[in-house]
């Protein structure tokens, strides 16, 4: 190496091999000795300057080491103390002085002494920049070495930066640092200053890294203790202080009977899953914090639902027929249909299938017979209304991350059932709306589609839930407004209005009887006339079904309860002359305009979801410019057809007397009252056309008369829907002549013959034949038609 000087020189020391031990130049450390060899090595050494030869062992365990047992290179050191111990050791401290190598044994008896030469490296050029560098980068890598590991105190870094001669600064370095045995001894061997301070270098950044890793790792301990020990502190304190509130027991007792509670419960995996999750969480919480609220609640419904209840079912179609009949009036083909429904079922074994949906007007007894289908099976009934449901989170729920969020309206039920097999009834599935808030009705779909919903998840839960053991069954007024893909999934059974005479037997034999028992009333207190009955279905009620008449005997049986305590009467009796007395004056007395033909005045018939009613046409006319005003809330599709009447009209104008030009020198106003309900369809078509040339032609209409169709602008008329309620309502109403579309002459079939055989039909096939029904004849004006 031309970078250094090189003086050596050759003495001849007693020498001792060291144990685990490798001692540096410049290196002050005490060791004991207690082989004999050693000892006398010891010995010599002191009686010659205190100068001796150290070296390493290769194996520790060696007791008498020959040549090949130690190393070649050692250190040249002087003995500064020596302590007597104990037995015969000797306990001695040196100093590092020179490296030296070992040229050739002198003697091994009686201690061994060795011929070492010293090598002295001297720089020949003192600013050598390499040396310069390597030195720096060494020194750079110390302080980090300083940094890291907390065994060097700083005041190293000085020490080591005062020297400047580069083989004493790499021995100066070493003395600081942390060997791997290993790594001693590959640096001893380093006799080159340049050599030495590479292979620190090396020996420092790998010592960095691992120290590095180490701290790291500290740290991970250190905080992972640290929050134990907090965690563990806390409670403590919380325990504390809910002895001093008198709450001992506290959140643990809370934890401990959930735990006892969701151990009786067999539910699915995934849930006891989730439900022990919370439980840790909410350990570790406060009691106090709004956390532990949100947790409890959730917890607690994760309890209550019916993951393992099932109510054991009866299939007997004997007695499910039993119990329809017992609970409802006529229905028969209704009755009919379920019967043959639950067979299928039985006989299947499934829960999949269609889904039932009883379609028909309000209060015919839809919910009634669903809850009697659930009696029959023994199962638990459940109710839940769907009308103007719009947004999904009302099925499904909000996610827990809501203020607030409960589960949708499917799970709170589910909940109330008790069980997971109830039959579960969605009222009013036509009502269903949809908006921004997502689609109730697929959320819905989901939970109908047996393939779905056996995994039913609500988002406040995010747990499945098995819904494929419930019995669904839907309502609703309108099977037309039903959404599409819900409809295709249900099969449909149409529950009609009644008749007046059905009505009765409903209130005689069930209504009545109800409501004397709702009230605490006995049969011999109370008697309610037919004639009363009749009078209260025809004048205090106008609908469809009977919830109306419900109300009104429970009016009656209200008033008479009064009777019957305060004036302490002992029987009361209705009839339809004191029948005002309890409901007031009657609402609906027979319609004038049923009674006197009048111009411009046409009865029409339209079908609605609340049934079949009874709409009064008008028009007006006025000298104008041939403007056509429609009011009443007409849809679009009405309006449409009251166009195509009077266009119709303008063809036809020279046959029926029409004023000539009456379309550019009148307006002409519709009008069709009870203007707040919203009217649409083209049923009316004849019935507006026959109206405005009523008016035009100044023609009186039969005021016993109704009529429905739809009407082209050739004069056809087409047919419509609805037949069976339009008629119905048209009989309710005293209407004994009714025109429909020839059409729908086969439609008649499903009236019931008490209505038909009191109503004359007539069926129409153009304009001509309507206005030859409808139009008095002229001269004949007022005259009432007979019966045919
Ligand atoms: P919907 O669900 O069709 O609107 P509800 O089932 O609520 O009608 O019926 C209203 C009331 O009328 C209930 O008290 C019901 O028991 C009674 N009701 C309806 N139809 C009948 C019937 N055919 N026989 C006996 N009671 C009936």
């Amino acid at each position: 190496m031309d970078k250094f000087n090189i003086v050596t020189k050759k003495r001849i020391l007693p020498l001792i091999p060291l144990r685990g031990l490798t001692i540096f130049p410049h290196m002050v450390i005490h060791f004991d000795v207690g082989r004999e060899k050693s000892i006398s090595a010891l010995e010599n050494a002191i009686m010659n300057d205190s100068i001796i030869f150290l070296t390493t062992q290769k194996q520790a365990n060696t007791d008498l080491p020959d040549r090949s047992d130690y190393y070649e290179v050692g250190t040249i050191c002087r003995v500064k103390q020596m302590l007597k111990l104990p037995g015969d050791s000797i306990r001695v401290l040196v100093e590092g002085l020179e490296r030296a190598t070992i040229k050739d044994l002198v003697r091994e008896e009686p201690y061994i002494e060795a011929e070492v030469e010293e090598v002295k490296y001297k720089l020949i050029d003192e600013k050598d920049s390499e040396i310069e560098a390597l030195m720096r980068l060494v020194m750079e890598n110390f302080k980090e070495y300083v940094r890291t590991s907390n065994r060097v105190s700083n005041d190293a870094i000085n020490n080591v930066a005062d020297v400047k001669e580069p083989g004493r600064f790499a021995d100066v370095v070493i003395s600081y640092i942390y060997l791997k045995p290993e790594n001693k001894q590959k640096l001893l061997d380093k006799l080159s200053p340049f050599e030495r301070l590479i292979a620190i270098d090396v020996v420092l950044k790998e010592e960095i890294e691992v120290l590095e890793l180490e701290e790291e790792l500290t740290k991970k301990v250190k905080s992972q203790i640290n929050k134990l020990q907090k965690e563990y502190y806390l409670k403590e304190q919380l325990k504390a202080i809910h002895k001093e509130l008198g709450e001992e027991g506290g959140i643990e007792q809370e934890i401990e009977e959930y735990k006892n509670r969701a151990d009786k419960i067999k539910m699915p995996d995934e849930v006891r899953e989730k439900f022990d999750k919370e439980i840790k969480r909410l350990s570790k919480l406060s009691p106090a914090s709004a956390e532990t609220g949100v947790i409890r609640t959730y917890v607690e419904w994760i309890l209550d639902l019916p993951w393992d209840k099932e109510k054991k079912e009866k299939v007997a179609l004997k007695r499910s027929r039993e119990i329809l009949d017992a609970d409802h009036y006529g229905l028969k083909d209704v009755k009919e249909r379920i019967l043959e429904y639950l067979a299928v079922r039985k006989l299947t074994k499934t829960m999949k299938g269609p889904i039932i949906c009883l379609v028909g007007p309000p209060g015919v007894g839809k919910t009634s017979i669903a809850r009697s289908i659930a009696r029959s099976l023994n199962r638990e009934f459940i109710r839940m209304s769907l009308g103007g449901v719009r947004d999904e989170a009302e099925i499904r729920g909000h996610r827990r991350t809501y203020v607030g969020a409960i589960p949708g309206r499917i799970i709170s039920n589910i909940k109330k059932a008790k069980c997971k097999n109830p039959v579960f009834l969605f009222d009013e599935i036509d009502k269903l709306n949809s908006d921004f808030r997502g689609d109730p009705a697929s959320a819905l779909l989901e939970v109908l589609d047996p393939e779905q919903n056996s995994t039913f998840t609500d988002h406040y839960l995010e747990l499945p839930f098995d819904l494929s053991k419930v019995l669904f069954i839907t309502t609703a007024n309108s099977a037309a407004t039903i959404p599409g893909p819900l409809l295709d999934r249900m099969e449909i059974i149409e529950v009609s209005s009644y008749t007046e005479e059905e009505k009765f037997q409903i209130a005689k034999r069930y209504l009545v009887p109800k409501q004397f028992e709702a009230h605490g009333i006995k049969k011999k207190q109370v008697t309610v006339s037919d004639n009363a009955v009749v009078s209260t279905i025809r004048h205090y009620t106008r609908e469809a079904g009977v919830r109306g008449l419900e109300k009104q005997l429970a009016n009656i049986m209200r008033k008479a309860a009064i009777q019957l305590v305060e004036d302490k009467r002992k029987e009361v009796r209705v009839s339809t002359q004191n029948l005002h007395k309890f409901l007031g004056v009657p609402k609906f007395i027979d319609d004038k305009a049923t009674k006197e033909n009048q111009v411009g005045v046409v009865r029409g018939l339209a079908w609605t979801s609340i049934g079949g009613v009874t709409l009064s046409i008008e028009v007006t006319l006025m000298k104008g410019t041939g403007k056509v005003q429609l009011t009443g809330k007409l849809g679009d599709v009405m309006k449409e057809s009251a166009m195509a009447g009077i266009s119709y009209i303008r063809s036809v104008a020279s046959e029926y007397d029409v004023p000539e030009n009456f379309y550019s020198e009148m307006d002409i106003h519709i009008h069709i009252p009870e203007g707040a309900t919203p009217k649409d369809g083209p049923s009316a078509g004849i019935t507006m056309a026959t109206a405005v040339l009523s008016a035009l032609t100044n023609t009186p209409i039969y005021a016993d008369l109704a009529m429905t169709g739809e009407v082209t602008l050739r004069g056809n008329v087409l047919p419509i829907g609805g037949v069976k309620e339009k008629v119905l309502a048209a009989h309710r109403l005293g209407i004994t002549k009714i025109l429909l579309p020839k059409d729908n002459e086969k439609d008649l079939e499903n009236v019931p013959d008490n209505v038909r055989k009191h109503l004359n039909f007539e069926f129409v096939e153009t304009m001509e034949d309507v206005l030859k029904h409808a139009l008095v004849k002229k001269g004949k004006k007022n005259v009432r038609r007979k019966k045919v």
